[in-house]
C-alpha cells in the first residue's frame, strides 16, 4: 500500500503542520483513510484524528473529520444502514 509522506513544519505554537496545502489528491486520500479508519475499524473521530497525526502526520480538527466523514459512503456503510 503506498503511504502519503506529507513533510511537516513546526509551528509558532510548536505544534506539528504540513509542509504545504495539501493537494487536493491527497486531501481525498486522507478522508477516504480517515473514513476507513472510523467506518472500517470503527474508530472514535478523536482515536482517528490521533491515528491521523501518528500514521500519516496529518493534523485535521475534530470538525474537520467529522465533515469528511459525512462525505464518503462506503459498502460498509450502506450494510450498517440497512
Ligand atoms: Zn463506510
Amino acid at each position: 500500500m503506498n503511504t502519503t509522506v506529507i513533510e511537516l513544519v513546526r509551528g509558532k505554537d510548536s505544534k506539528l503542520y504540513p509542509a504545504r496545502p495539501l493537494s487536493r489528491a491527497e486531501r481525498n486520500e486522507i478522508r477516504w483513510r480517515t473514513h476507513e479508519l472510523v467506518c472500517g475499524r470503527s474508530l472514535s473521530v478523536r482515536q482517528a484524528q490521533r491515528a491521523l497525526a501518528e500514521r500519516y502526520g496529518v493534523r485535521r480538527s475534530v470538525g474537520t473529520i467529522a465533515r469528511d466523514l459525512r462525505m464518503f459512503e462506503c459498502s460498509r456503510c450502506e450494510d450498517k444502514a440497512l
